[in-house]
């Protein structure tokens, strides 16, 4: 028996979660992010995700933060990923990041923002849901860092006032985002419905 396999990356997958099961079911058009491991982001734009040429919109960790910052993954410097991913803050702390002080928690949500600035003013967002285990493991100092920079950064008429706020699906949103996965593959959309 052929069985369809659909594979997309654990950002999008945790928008189209939120988008279809979870906050995300409020808005047509916000980010969903990842801040872990590495920092991902999936576009819901227009009640639809966004793909891109190649299935890579909405990758968020990629945005400049610092132009003369950390070297990245990509081989860029100052990605938001080197800045304020899992791994990029052990380094700069020299120790795991759940040792992380106020102060680090607090630039890692900075750096949050300023990206999140960009793409709300570039794609007219109107929320930014959040998770992954340093976001939600930083918790209320890195949100409220988070969005401080982002409503200094964000002054359009159209941006101002928007919000970054933690994923509602939880620890779940993995799982729930990748049967989204599945069922947007073959074609069943329930926000359509
Ligand atoms: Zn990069």
């Amino acid at each position: 028996m052929e069985v369809p396999v659909a594979i997309d990356n654990d950002a999008k997958a945790l928008a189209l979660g939120e988008a279809w099961f979870g906050a995300g079911r409020r808005f047509s058009n916000f980010m969903a992010m990842v801040v872990s491991t590495g920092v991902g982001g999936g576009l819901f734009v227009d009640g639809k995700l966004l793909d891109g040429r190649n299935g890579n919109a909405g990758h968020i960790g990629h945005v400049i933060v610092e132009p003369d910052g950390a070297k990245c993954v990509c081989g860029a410097r100052g990605c938001l990923e080197a800045e304020a991913s899992g791994p990029a803050i052990a380094r700069r702390i020299g120790a795991a990041p759940v040792e992380a002080d106020v102060k680090e928690r607090a630039r890692a949500g900075v750096m949050v923002g300023r990206a999140v600035a960009s793409a709300v003013n570039l794609l007219d967002l109107e929320q930014v849901l959040i998770g992954g285990s340093v976001a939600l493991g930083f918790g209320a100092t890195f949100l409220d860092a988070a969005n401080r920079e982002l409503s200094e950064r964000c002054k359009l008429e159209f941006s101002r006032g928007v919000k970054i706020a933690e994923v509602e699906l939880g620890e779940a949103a993995p799982l729930v985002g990748a049967a989204a996965v599945g069922f947007r593959s073959v074609g069943i959309d329930p926000r359509a419905d």
